[in-house]
């Protein structure tokens, strides 16, 4: 928790101004700020000032980002990828601390101070990602937020132990329970179900599942989801990751679902993927679910594209929903901020006094210009902590 001035910035385009941190939250904005004694003076030199950048949903535990190229061969279909996966994973000669870490250290370069990282959790792994990770962040605590998901990628019912790991997983660093495709994976939507509805129940935990599955049957799980999610109170707690079928199932089926998920406050994260239709998130967020774009599989075993910039990905949704003009552009770059903050409850966040004392500044003339642009990130605050620099991860361990 530090204190910075910043001074000659433009919060949200708006007049020239500086921001006074104290104590890791936002003292004051406004023209002619002083600096308390001993606090740090930046000049922002006239840069645009937003909130951070938000990332809900990446694998930090899969990455082979900032490493020698890996070439993949991906084969057909969701069961070989997975245990492609794992076979590559065998003998990758760099830990998942080192490799964990590499991508924090670049999404922080790029803006994101908050991180939302599935880890994957199995009888084969046990809960060596979990611990990876863990100790990827210890040496950056300071640097971003994390908020770990015990992930059953491999599939969870049909690994008897895997639900015990991730029960225990939350007992050792990890918030969230996952889950995945519960047709396709397991075989059995409702037992996967019940089982990781169980484990949040006794937990008071969140949940976060991936749901790939397409048409009516992915729309018939995101009804047991919510059926679960309200049976169990767990409203404002669930999040569905991806849920391809709100883009390609029947637009009446698709509509009556945005309305149950509004009511019950079900999230929905999309990381705009390449070939496959995604949810309508401007009808999302106009009809209240809470809602957000994220990066998910980065250079990684599945996929070789993505950089963890989530102003980039702010901008793919953008361009593939052909948003033209500022007003939906600056709807775009609020699914990769505020909307990604809501989604998760991060406290205080926002630029404005009391909010937490972190922010982004971007050269350029506008949030408009900015998000079609994407300039490096000129400084990334965390909590009054200057942790990346022209582009440059700055913060704790920085070489
Ligand atoms: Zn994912």
């Amino acid at each position: 928790m530090s204190d910075l001035l910043i001074t000659n910035v433009r919060p949200e385009d708006g007049p020239a101004a500086d921001i006074l941190i104290s104590g890791g939250r936002i003292a004051s904005i406004g023209p002619g700020l002083a600096a308390p004694p001993g606090c740090p003076v930046h000049d922002g030199k006239g840069a645009i000032a937003i909130a951070p950048l938000v990332e809900p949903h990446v694998h930090l535990d899969k990455i082979l980002w900032g490493l020698p190229w890996h070439p993949i061969n991906v084969p057909a279909g969701l069961r070989a990828m997975i245990d492609n996966e794992v076979e590559i994973r065998k003998s990758l000669p760099w830990s998942v601390e080192d490799r964990a870490g590499r991508l924090m250290r670049q999404c922080v370069a790029m803006g994101s101070t908050h991180i939302r990282s599935h880890v994957d959790i199995s009888t084969f792994y046990g809960l060596d990602n979990l611990h990876g990770v863990l100790a990827a962040w210890e040496k950056m605590q300071d640097a971003v937020g994390l908020e770990l998901v015990a992930f059953p990628q491999t599939g969870m019912l049909i690994d008897p132990g895997c639900a015990a790991l991730m029960e225990a997983a939350l007992d050792e660093g990890a918030s969230v329970v996952g889950g995945i495709d519960p047709g396709t994976i397991d075989g059995d939507p409702k037992g996967h179900l019940d089982t990781i509805f169980g484990i949040a129940d006794r937990k008071g935990a969140k949940i976060d599942i991936h749901l790939h599955e397409p048409g009516e049957l992915g729309l018939y799980e995101m009804g047991l989801i919510c059926d679960r999610t309200e049976a169990l109170g767990l409203q404002g707690r669930v999040v569905v990751s991806h849920a391809f079928c709100l883009g390609d199932g029947p637009p009446d089926k698709v509509a009556a679902m945005i309305d149950r998920l509004a009511a019950l406050q079900v999230g929905i994260i999309s990381a705009v993927p390449g070939e496959i239709a995604f949810p309508p998130m401007f009808d999302l967020a106009a009809r209240g679910v809470p809602c957000a774009l994220a990066s998910d599989s980065i250079r990684d075993t599945w996929n070789p594209h993505g950089n963890g910039d989530m102003l980039d990905r702010c901008w793919l949704f953008a361009f593939r929903s052909w948003c033209r003009t500022d007003a939906e552009l600056l709807a775009c770059l609020d699914l990769g901020t505020a909307r990604g903050a809501a989604l998760l409850g991060l406290p205080g966040y926002g630029l404005a006094p009391g909010c937490e004392g972190s922010l982004v500044l971007v050269e350029g003339e506008n949030r408009a210009q900015v998000l079609v642009d994407r300039p490096a990130r000129a400084l990334v605050v965390k909590a009054g902590r200057i942790v990346a620099e022209a582009g440059r991860y700055a913060g704790p361990g920085a070489p």
